[in-house]
Order: structure tokens, then sequence, then C-alpha cells
């Protein structure tokens, strides 16, 4: 059987796995996000070392962005400009490519949705999301059995949204846009709002009613432009059981009877699910990508 290598590279934590699927996977090994050169050698040593004792088919990336993912470009595989300091411009893929296997690099965001299209609460469906609420807020969007990636690929997390400043005084801390989405929902912007981290927050708090509110008009948006069968919501707030508890409702009262698809709570109970695969989403998406590396390399 094939063996594959998963790397899920976040902003503050990389997780390397090996194995071919959730049934057959070892426990991912954390390595923190330092500079890109020692923490991209930390990744290919520990690939390496998987070579020589049990073998490895292929690498699968799913990587925090701005990133350059499509194949043709000149610059395929480099971080674009990010606030993450030392990382705009990193190839991530040169210590890899020295490995010698097939490898398939995208989005962390795009990496969870495959993994849960292949394994997890989206398995037979085509179109879907994962939204990742944590540090950020990330968005990556399938269409017909593929991650959306166009001109880049989908940055909805920077989603301008209706604020009503009578209700929410709140500025939002997204440095480009202030109260966009992620400005508004983030797990820091969450702390910079109370004062405290959100998993400190009583579950009564109105303040989940309103991180909920801005949830759904995400949600409401993908379903607008994108029809996803189903929407996963991931990452320490979005996994929240206060925040979880209102999103259907807002969600329901947001869109308004308009989609009658998604008129009734069954469906929207249908819709809105967490991730099947917990916390191993991402990783599981980069062994997705990494098979799907082998198999481009048999053709
Ligand atoms: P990352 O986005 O870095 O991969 P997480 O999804 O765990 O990791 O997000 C971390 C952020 O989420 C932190 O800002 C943290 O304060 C916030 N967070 C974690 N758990 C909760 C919770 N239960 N409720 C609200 N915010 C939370
Ligand atoms: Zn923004």
């Amino acid at each position: 059987m094939s063996r594959y290598a998963g790397v899920e590279i976040g902003g503050t934590k990389v997780f390397v796995a090996f194995g071919s699927g959730p049934d057959d996977l070892s426990p991912p090994v954390r390595i923190a996000t330092t500079t890109p050169e020692q923490t991209l050698s930390a990744i290919a040593d520990l690939v390496a070392r998987e070579i020589d004792s049990a073998g490895v088919d292929a690498i699968g990336v799913a990587s925090f962005g701005p990133l350059r993912v499509d194949p043709a470009a000149p610059d395929y595989g480099h971080m674009l400009r990010t606030p993450k300091p030392g990382w705009s411009g990193t190839d991530l893929l040169a210590p890899l490519r020295a490995l010698g296997l097939p490898i398939a690099l995208d989005t962390d965001v795009a990496g969870a949705a495959l993994g849960e299209g292949t394994w997890g609460s989206c398995r037979g469906m085509q179109d879907y999301a994962y939204v990742t609420v944590g540090t950020g807020v990330g968005v990556g969007i399938m269409v017909a059995g593929r991650p959306v990636h166009g001109r880049l690929h989908p940055e909805a997390g920077h989603l301008l949204v209706r604020r009503d400043p009578a209700i929410d005084p709140f500025p939002g801390i997204c440095p480009f846009h202030g109260d966009c989405l992620e400005g508004l929902i983030s797990g820091p912007a969450i702390e910079r709002r109370m004062g405290r981290p959100g998993a400190d927050v009583s579950p009564d708090h109105p303040v989940w009613e309103l991180i909920a509110d801005y949830l759904a008009q995400l949600a409401a948006t993908l379903c607008y432009v994108a029809a996803p069968q189903r929407i996963v919501l991931g990452g320490g707030v979005g996994q929240n059981p206060h925040v979880f508890a209102h999103l259907q409702a807002r969600l329901s009262r947001q869109l308004a009877g308009y989609l009658p698809d998604l008129d009734d709570p069954a469906a929207l109970a249908s819709l809105l699910v967490p991730p099947a695969l917990g916390d191993r989403s991402g990783v599981l998406g980069a062994v997705a990508l990494a098979i799907q590396a082998q198999a481009r390399s048999e053709r």
C-alpha cells in the first residue's frame, strides 16, 4: 500500500503525519512555525527520515497563505506578501523538492475541505466549503469537486460584513480593513473586544450571538455565490458550541426564506456542520493532496 506525507503549515504550528488515510495515519508531529529556513528544514528532515525508515510515495502540503497555488505560475509554491515576519516570498516547496517525490500544494483551508470531502463530512459531495475561524478566518471552496483557485485563491475571511455601530461599536482589528469579518470575529478580535480569550467568556454572553450573526453573513454569502451542499465550520471559534448554537437561527433570519432549499431547520442543520475529521482535517487534506500528486505523476 502507498504511504504519504501530509504537511499542514499553520502560522503558529506545523503538523506532519504519515499514512494513507484516517484509519492509517501516524500521530501528527508538531513543529513550531518559526523562521522559514528553520521550519521548512525541520519538515524536510522529518520526511527524509520517514523515507528511509518506512518509505513515502508522495508529499502533500496544505499551508497558510496567501500563496501561489497555480503550478503553471513562475512563482508556484511561493508565499506572497504576508504580515508574518520573514515569510513573504518564501519558496515553500524548495526543501521538499530536493527529496525527489511527487508534491502537491494547496492552501490550508482548501486542504481541509479536500480532507472532509475525501473522508469526512462532505464525502460524495462536489460542492462544499470549509470555514475556519481561529487566529484568522479562512475559507476553502470546492466547486465541481475542485478547489476554487482562479487568479489566486478565495480570501473570503476578509468579506465586508454589515455591522450596525449602534449594536456593535467594536471597530475591528484587520490591519487592512478594520471591520471585515476576520477583523470582527477572529480569536484575536474576540480577545480584543472582551479583554480576555474567547475560551474564558461565559456561554450566555451576548457576544456569541453577535459573532454568530457575522459568521451567518459569510454562510449566506457562500450560499448565494457558490451554492454549497455543506459548509464545515472549524477552528477554535468556529467550533465553539456557543457560536454554533446561534448560527442556524441567524442564517435562517438572514436568508429570509429566499432560498427554498434551505427554508427549514433540518436543511440548515445538514448545511452547517462541524468537521467530521476533527483537528485532523488539515493534515488529512494534505495526505489527500499527496494522493493526487502521486496519481498525476503516474499518468
Ligand atoms: P489556528 O487558527 O492558529 O490554527 P485555532 O483554530 O485553535 O488555531 O485558533 C486559535 C484562536 O482561537 C485563538 O485566538 C484563541 O483565543 C481562539 N479560541 C480557541 N478556542 C476558543 C473558544 N472555545 N472560543 C473562542 N475562541 C477560541
Ligand atoms: Zn480584512
